[in-house]
């Protein structure tokens, strides 16, 4: 296992359509456990092929219920809203605020290519729907509600002239 470089926002790599896993390859299960290694130790939830710089519709997610790994993943049902904090390790050290589906039911295959259901809400459902939308060249930042926030700024000073 190696850690990846995580490509950063403005990069061409992050703006495109990926291709589907017809068949796990060695090398592609190097890059799942590389993924694994690479979210974990720069302490993110989830984490797309492309943001490896690897255009094939990979994604691995840990919420803290464990590892996922979702191939050629599909939303198949989602309903409800939430509205939240969200972040991305291509766009380092900022958050906005986006509304997602608060739950969503997504088909994929595992790393051994078996398909699989997951029903995910909250926290899970938002990260599914994020790496997701990263395998089609999408990034979170078109979905904010306002602007970006760095995780380093005060809080805005008109909520605070309250008090
Ligand atoms: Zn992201």
């Amino acid at each position: 296992m190696a850690l990846r470089e995580i490509r950063i926002q403005g990069d061409p790599v992050l703006e495109k359509v990926c291709k589907p896993v017809k068949e796990m390859t060695p090398r592609l299960k190097e890059l799942v456990d590389d993924m694994l290694e690479t979210m974990y130790n720069a302490n993110g939830v989830g984490l797309a092929a492309p943001q490896v710089g690897v255009l094939r519709r990979i994604v691995v997610i840990d919420v803290g219920e464990g590892p996922y790994v979702l191939v050629n993943p599909e939303i198949v049902e989602s309903d409800g809203e939430q509205t939240g904090q969200e972040g991305c390790l291509s766009v380092p050290d900022m958050y906005g605020i986006v509304t997602r589906p608060m739950h969503v039911k997504a088909k994929a295959l595992d790393k051994d290519m078996k398909p699989y259901e997951i029903e995910a809400e909250g926290l899970f459902a938002r990260a599914i729907c994020h790496e997701l939308d990263h395998l089609d060249g999408r990034m979170y930042t078109e979905l904010v509600e306002g602007r970006l926030h760095s995780y380093d700024e005060p809080e805005d000073s008109e909520e605070e002239d309250n008090e």
